[in-house]
């Protein structure tokens, strides 16, 4: 912790020593100081879009992934090299990816599926799309990933399969999740849509568990406007991926020797083939994802430097397996320290001083959410609850998942680590100012919360 002591030890006028821009003293961030704009598309990425176009315009079937190959195919073999893996689908979505994993994994309709509250929706409603019925087990404080101890507590002879997010881009802790799966007969699918190319021990996140998911929506690490993957080493499973997820000009070829899955192949499928061009744009980034992802631990350890020792604050906790891919910097406030300081007044405080922090991200664990809450989705009739006698009701709670509601209500804080893809230490040093600046006035912010304004709103 930065003592008042210390900090008068410094002789150059510090922002520390100037009154707290939320009472109209001067920015720590100057005004000019500003994140580089993201997502990018390189000088690489847009030749390569154009060639696509010049190509498009004497093959007109190379702007539709109908039968897979082109540059479809294209991307799958070069993702699938990058990550070690055989089987690559692209998909029009991580969403979709998801969905079409849930179904590829053999969950069925009224099966349970155990699942973290404390993510994006699309983690969970890839659950109910299969009328499956998301139970929500509880994080680990530290990272906000599923916490294997309370898996294995939400375990019945209805379980049926697992899906673990990395949320923010850490890693969740796979070797524990892999060992109760395999104890209790479950399938484990990743949502690694903010973990692209993160690794656990060594080993490419999306590749540990039965199925894995990726995102390349534009807001996440590597981009091509939008669009999915989803990668096994199961050929099960990528077989039964083509079969619900693909046009029939895709199933015909891959389903070959499959005669349960060839049989039923028709158009009675779901639209879930990406654009061409997502393709060819993913693809290009792809060749520099790893050095986008160095940048981004790199700046997120210059920033965690600057801002251990702080009491008002905690950067993330980096687990001994775990080398990230930041998509979100989640800090957390403690509240704790903060003599009864809110944590809305405190970030009103660092967005005054020009730190562009974001007040939470989950803000409501999904178990506290009005869908689960009244158990409403969009298949009518009580589905997918429905599908289980009355006495067998799962029911969701505030209480459920202590650990996830606590994150929420009083410490979840982030950055957005896109744009993190340079080198940004004078920036995230004024960064640090700010946050030294308010902690040190924490007297003067508690003397002098009724003028704080409220947080603009969302
Ligand atoms: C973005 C995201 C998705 C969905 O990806 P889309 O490409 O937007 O469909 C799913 N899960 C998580 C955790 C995400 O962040």
């Amino acid at each position: 912790m930065t003592t008042a002591a210390e900090t008068k030890k410094t002789t150059s006028p510090s922002p520390i020593q100037s009154p707290l821009a939320v009472f109209g003293g001067p920015r720590a961030v100057p005004e000019d100081l500003k994140l580089p704009t993201w997502p990018t598309l390189s000088p690489e990425d847009i030749e390569a879009g154009a060639a696509a176009l010049r190509k498009a315009a004497e093959e007109p079937l190379y702007l539709s992934a109908a039968e897979g190959g082109g540059p479809t195919g294209e991307f799958e073999e070069a993702l699938g090299k990058h990550l070690g893996i055989p089987h690559v689908l692209a998909t029009s979505g991580g969403g979709p990816a998801l969905h079409i994993a849930v179904v590829a994994a053999g969950i069925e309709a009224g099966d349970e599926v155990i699942v973290s509250p404390y993510t994006w929706g699309q983690t969970i409603s890839c659950i109910l799309q299969q009328c499956a019925i998301p139970v929500f087990a509880d994080v680990d404080p530290d990272t906000g990933n599923i916490d294997p101890v309370s898996i294995e507590r939400r375990i019945t002879p209805r379980t049926k399969g697992i899906v673990v997010v990395h949320i923010f881009g850490h890693p969740a802790d796979m070797d524990p999740i892999l060992e109760i799966a395999r104890r209790h007969r479950l399938v484990v699918i990743e949502d690694a849509a903010q973990a692209a190319f993160a690794r656990y021990k060594g080993r490419p996140i999306g590749t540990l568990g039965d199925v894995g998911c990726f995102s390349m929506g534009s807001g996440k690490n590597f981009v091509g406007g939008e669009g999915g993957a989803l990668v096994t080493r199961d050929e099960g499973m990528f077989k039964r991926a083509i079969a619900f997820g693909t046009h029939p000009m895709r199933q015909r070829g891959a389903l070959k020797g499959f005669p349960e899955l060839e049989t039923y192949a028709t158009s009675l499928i779901h639209t879930y083939r990406p654009h061409p061009i997502f393709c060819v744009l993913a693809g290009s980034q792809l060749r520099r994802i790893d050095a986008m992802n160095e940048s981004r631990r790199r700046n997120a350890e210059h920033l965690a430097r600057g801002l251990a020792g702080l009491s008002l604050v905690e950067p993330p906790t980096v687990k001994p397996w775990a080398e990230p891919a930041w998509h979100i910097w989640p800090l957390k406030f403690r509240p704790e320290n903060a003599g009864g300081l809110a944590k809305p007044e405190y970030v009103r405080a660092l967005m005054s001083e020009g730190v562009p922090i974001g007040r939470g991200y989950v803000r409501t664990p999904f178990h506290m959410r009005p869908a689960f809450r009244d158990r409403v989705y969009w298949y009518g009739k009580g589905l997918p609850w429905s599908l289980r006698p009355v006495a067998d009701q799962i029911v969701y709670r505030e209480g459920d998942c202590p650990a996830a509601e606590r994150l929420c209500r009083e410490r979840e804080l982030v950055f957005g680590a896109g744009p993190w893809i340079r080198d940004l230490r004078p920036i995230l040093d004024r960064w640090i100012e700010a946050f030294r600046k308010v902690e040190a006035r924490i007297d003067e912010l508690l003397a002098r919360r009724a003028e704080i304004p409220p947080l603009p709103p969302l």
